[in-house]
């Protein structure tokens, strides 16, 4: 793809150092390789400079100068990201919110909090669990992600099932745009009609229309209990179409996760051959489901119910986990299903997601089409929300095949997603790897409205080049 921005000189560099200090700037050529790949197996670029920023004041320079001479700008949480959105495609300055990691406000009297957006997730939630709150949205990266990034994105995690992705949580946020000007996208309200809703406009958005640098987050309370089954199903279609008739039975998890033989094989060999729970032959699926509350006997009936439901999709033995211990055995089991499934080497993820009562559909396609053009499909993902990860490993696909039977068959998947009802990504956003197959879910005058709104951000185009279009 053509750029025609400004490479970073010299003068450059030293406007730079005296904004973020000299030890915040960097041209090692590891910093560089480092910040030039995400995630994705996407490798080949890297880009000029990169700086570390502390305030809100220096991104604003920063932005300012980049816009006045022209300078590509790709913001970069901690690079966990799927969709290769944190690549700096065009070179330029990437800018690393890795020092903007306090949390700087708790504010239990309203049940909400003031982060940077370099702040760990998993650091935050626990930090918000030990005053009794709770933050719900939790990447299956929960351990490495930042909350920037988690917004940029509009991350899920097993949790929105029952509460909701992080975009549900987000109040108000401070935006660098730019041109350097700061603004804030809303108010530090749970309902707000005034006007439009930039601060939703601005999650997901994936760096291509503002720095996020301060993050207002809604907290819930932290549920007392929660209780986990693993449940084998000796066919996937049947483990997919348990998922809605779980919530047909009046019931809401708060964890439904979908783990298909491959994949759960993969994370116990991941894990170094040791798994909480026998794989038997037979085994062709795992659900594995949470339910919390703040009163035990009602989620020992839930369970109960749930147990109900999966016996009439021919489930083997069910495995309650009675300890945190177990519990979170097997939830680092599920959490590492997906460095299994990459650990191989080239993969591409597909972020399908559709109505959950299609899942049967959709896992029943991917198998098919995978048959059809000759490539290897590991599926898990949040099959409470219809969201099915399509890990496609190159491994032994020649690499003829890989540039043109599997891009048919990544079509066909996504055609069929939209015809039942989804779409290419559910959380992990468009980036650099998924742009190619936006017309199949947006006609031209849906896509020129969103490009009409980046303009509006953006005009010089200078932010994330290269992403979403
Ligand atoms: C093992 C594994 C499991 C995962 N599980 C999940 C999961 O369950 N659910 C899920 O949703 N995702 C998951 N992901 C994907 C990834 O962790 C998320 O997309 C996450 O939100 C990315 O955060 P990050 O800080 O790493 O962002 P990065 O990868 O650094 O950046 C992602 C995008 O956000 C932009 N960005 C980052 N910070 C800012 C900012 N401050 N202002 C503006 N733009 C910004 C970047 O430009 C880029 O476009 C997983 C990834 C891995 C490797």
């Amino acid at each position: 793809m053509p750029f025609h921005f400004k490479k970073i000189n010299d003068a450059d560099v030293d406007f730079f150092q005296k904004i973020v200090g000299h030890q915040h700037v960097s041209d090692a050529e590891t910093t560089l390789l480092d910040h030039g790949r995400d995630r994705t197996s996407v490798v080949g670029y890297q880009p000029d400079l990169v700086v570390f920023p502390r305030k809100t004041a220096e991104i604003s320079q920063i932005l300012a100068f980049c816009n006045q001479n022209n300078i590509a700008v790709t913001v970069r949480g901690a690079g966990t990201g799927l969709a290769g959105g944190a690549i700096p495609v065009a070179g330029g300055l990437v800018i690393s919110m890795r020092r903007f990691d306090q949390i700087l406000d708790i504010d239990k009297r309203n049940s909400q909090a003031t982060v940077e957006p370099g702040v760990i997730t998993e650091f935050f939630q626990n930090e918000v669990k030990s005053l009794g709150l709770f933050y719900p949205p939790d990447p299956a990266s929960r351990g490495s992600c930042f909350i920037g990034g988690n917004v940029a994105t509009g991350a899920g995690g097993p949790k929105a099932v029952k509460y909701g992705v992080v975009r549900d949580f987000v109040l108000d946020l401070e935006v660098v745009l730019a041109n350097g000007e700061i603004i804030r996208t809303g108010a530090r309200t749970l309902k707000n009609a005034t006007s439009y809703n930039l601060t939703q406009l601005f999650v997901g958005s994936e760096g291509t229309l503002g720095v996020v640098t301060k993050i207002f987050l809604k907290l819930i309370p932290h549920p007392t209990f929660n209780l986990l089954m693993l449940a084998p199903f000796r066919s996937v279609e049947r483990a997919c179409a348990a998922v809605s008739a779980i919530f047909r039975a009046g019931i809401t998890p708060s964890g439904l996760e979908f783990m298909e033989r491959a994949a759960i094989l993969r994370a116990v060999e991941y894990l170094g051959g040791t798994s909480p729970v026998e794989i038997l032959p037979e085994t062709e699926a795992h659900l594995l489901i949470e339910v919390d509350g703040n009163y035990l006997e009602t989620l020992h009936q839930d369970c109960e119910k749930i147990a109900e439901v999966l016996e009439k999709f021919d489930v083997g033995d069910v495995l309650f986990a009675d300890s945190e211990a177990s519990k979170n055995e097997l939830w680092r089991l599920r959490r590492s299903v997906g460095p299994a499934v990459k650990k191989g080497g080239i993969f591409i993820e597909e972020d399908t997601v559709v109505p959950r009562g299609e899942l049967p559909i959709l896992v029943d396609f991917v198998q098919k089409t995978a048959k059809k053009y000759g490539f290897i499909a590991v599926c898990f993902g949040h099959a409470g929300d219809g969201n099915l990860h399509v890990n496609i490993l190159k491994e032994q696909i020649s690499d003829e095949n890989w540039a043109t039977e599997v891009p048919k068959g990544i079509r066909e998947i996504f055609e069929k997603v939209k015809e039942l009802g989804g779409t290419i990504s559910g959380e992990h956003g468009l980036g650099l790897v998924q742009k190619q197959w936006l017309p199949i879910v947006f006609s031209a005058t849906e896509i020129a409205l969103r490009q009409a709104i980046k303009t509006a951000f953006d005009p010089n185009g200078i932010l994330n080049p290269g992403k979403i279009f």
